[in-house]
């Protein structure tokens, strides 16, 4: 496999202590060594999709009676791997291994710790190209957003491995007189990590690794629509050398094998992303004390947007309708980040509208190996929802400006890039999380009323605003409110580091991956008092 913008060193515990951490460079697809590399891998993985995968707990691997399959969204009948579907019988078995594995993983140093996600990240970055094709043929991810999501992930292993390392050294509390005072973060014990499809390797690896790096061991539950590439990081930890049991991989059904391990009296905290509605579930299932359960489980829970961009009267409106179409119709709007909403001035409106139709009708839709700008929805049932939506919203009075249908002639699970205009606030379309290639544009009267409309929703996740005005950009700061708010950019993209990833409201817990504060979620702190 050539690996041809592998060019950085792996980073080790000591020569961390030397860098700073930097995001991993995107590749760059106009180069054509990049794109022969991209070709090969494809079609490396190409030949070993269908195979059989078995769930691994403690290290032994364990076939169950049912199967599940993970199938390419593209080409319906291509079979991308084939599971094991654990019931909740399976649960205990996980439990145990977990915990046995806890009991050594929780003393080993955590320069030992880190090493394993520093050996993960140099692994992954020189099979980068092989990594991406597995996105590709899973989840129907173009090029460069399977590219974004695999940086990611590297990000995530070398930001969470020096995290790991500075809270083990953080800053010792107040010294009372005739004291030693200590503070330490100890891990929590087993958790539960129940990730989405929609970034499935980094949100599913991140999740992981800021577990296991504090101490803790976990059973990983991976979603349905996204096992092949679990299973495959799977396979990197144990390269890395993952003892046994730290993570167990268990495939099956989120409301058997999932709803079961959430419940177990031994979970002591659930790491999930993923729907408002599971999460919540999830939430209430937590809160329930089950006989024999000695602490509150810890719950982060990630979900949903109905996430907007405010365009201003001034605003530089090319910059904004580029802002808008990345947003709203990368990976065919299925980020918890994505545009749903775009929300412009009136005095404005019909113009950006026909730009924004212009741009819209220009995207290209296809398989996701044949690197259009938009590839297919994730699964049959994804499409009849995002479908449903366009119906409901024409019922309520808004006007189809393009797309709003499925592609003609193909078997794989497109959408045309869709944009409805004449949507109002409360309206269906403008409340409800889609998923999915459907922009709603909403007319607002000026900056306040848009900033109104803009938090009118249950959710707060991104946003972003376009204007020139120094006033408007300081109130938008003040006013806007979600967890990640943009200024004159698109509301997608959030590098690790740089944007702590996290929403307000129904959008989730805040929790801010890629930042400072996430890994004390993984921990609880000890204070020590000792007289001299
Ligand atoms: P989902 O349907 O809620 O599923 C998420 C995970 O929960 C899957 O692994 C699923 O397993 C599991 N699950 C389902 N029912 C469960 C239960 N009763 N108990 C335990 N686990 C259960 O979400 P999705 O369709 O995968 O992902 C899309 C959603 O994620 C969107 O709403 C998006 O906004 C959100 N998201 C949020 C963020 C964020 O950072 N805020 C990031 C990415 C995505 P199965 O697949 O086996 O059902
Ligand atoms: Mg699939």
């Amino acid at each position: 496999m050539a690996t041809v913008q592998s060019t950085v060193a792996a980073t080790t515990v000591e020569s961390s202590a030397l860098t700073v951490f930097k995001n991993e460079p995107f590749v760059d697809f106009t180069r054509l060594d990049n794109v022969r590399a991209m070709r090969e891998a494809l079609d490396k993985v190409r030949r070993q999709l269908g195979r059989e995968y078995e769930n691994v707990i403690g290290g032994h691997r364990v076939r169950s009676e049912a199967k599940v399959q993970s199938i390419n969204p593209s080409h319906p009948e291509q079979v991308v791997g084939i599971f094991q579907k654990a019931g909740a019988e399976t649960v205990p078995a996980a439990m145990e291994a977990a915990l046995k594995a806890f009991e050594s993983w929780k003393s080993t140093p955590v320069t030992e710790r880190a090493e394993l996600l520093f050996r993960v990240a140099h692994t992954l970055r020189e099979r980068k190209f092989e990594w991406c094709a597995w996105l590709v043929f899973e989840v129907g991810k173009n090029w460069a957003e399977a590219d974004a999501d695999v940086a990611e992930t590297i990000d995530f292993a070398e930001f969470y491995a020096r995290e790991a390392l500075r809270l083990d050294k953080a800053q010792p509390p107040i010294q009372l007189p005739g004291e030693q005072d200590d503070l330490r973060y100890i891990p929590l014990g087993v958790g539960a990590v129940i990730p989405p499809w929609n970034f499935p390797s980094a949100i599913m690896a991140g999740m992981t690794m800021a577990a296991i790096v504090c101490g803790n061991t976990v059973v990983l539950k991976p979603s349905g629509d996204a096992m092949a590439i679990a299973a495959k990081f799977f396979e990197v930890l144990e390269q890395c050398g993952i003892p046994d049991g730290v993570v167990n991989f268990v495939t099956g059904s989120g409301s058997g094998f999932g709803n079961e391990l959430v419940k177990h009296p031994k979970t002591r905290f659930i790491a999930f992303t993923g729907s408002k509605e599971v999460g919540l579930h999830i939430h209430e299932l937590a809160a329930e004390a089950q006989p024999g359960q000695i602490w509150i489980k810890r719950t982060i829970l990630e979900m949903g947007g109905k996430d907007s961009i405010l365009v201003d009267s001034d605003s530089d409106l090319d910059e904004a309708v580029t802002g808008v179409i990345a947003s709203a119709f990368g990976f065919s709007g299925q980020k918890c980040s994505a545009c749903s909403r775009a929300i412009v001035d009136e005095r404005v409106y019909d113009k950006f509208v026909e730009r924004l139709k212009d741009r819209a009708e220009k995207l290209t839709v296809g398989p996701a190996e044949e690197n259009p700008n938009m590839g297919p929805v994730v699964n049959a049932t994804a499409m009849k929802t995002i479908l449903g939506y366009v119906d409901k919203a024409l019922e309520e009075g808004g006007r189809l400006i393009t797309g709003g249908k499925a592609v003609e002639g193909r078997d794989g699970y497109f959408i045309e890039p869709t944009i409805i205009s004449e949507v109002k606030p409360g309206d269906t379309l403008e409340q409800q999380e889609v998923f999915g290639p459907v922009l709603a544009v909403i007319r607002c009267k000026n900056f306040d009323d848009g900033l109104r409309i803009v938090n009118d929703t249950e959710f707060g996740l991104t946003g972003a605003v376009f204007t020139k005005s120094e006033e408007r950009i300081e109130q938008a700061r003040q006013e806007f409110h979600v967890g990640n708010l943009y200024i004159n950019r698109k509301c997608t993209g959030a590098m690790v580091g740089a944007h702590p990833f996290g929403g307000f409201n129904m959008s989730g817990t805040d929790s801010k991956a890629g930042g400072p504060d996430y890994l004390l979620l993984f921990t609880q702190a000890k204070s020590i008092a000792r007289k001299l």
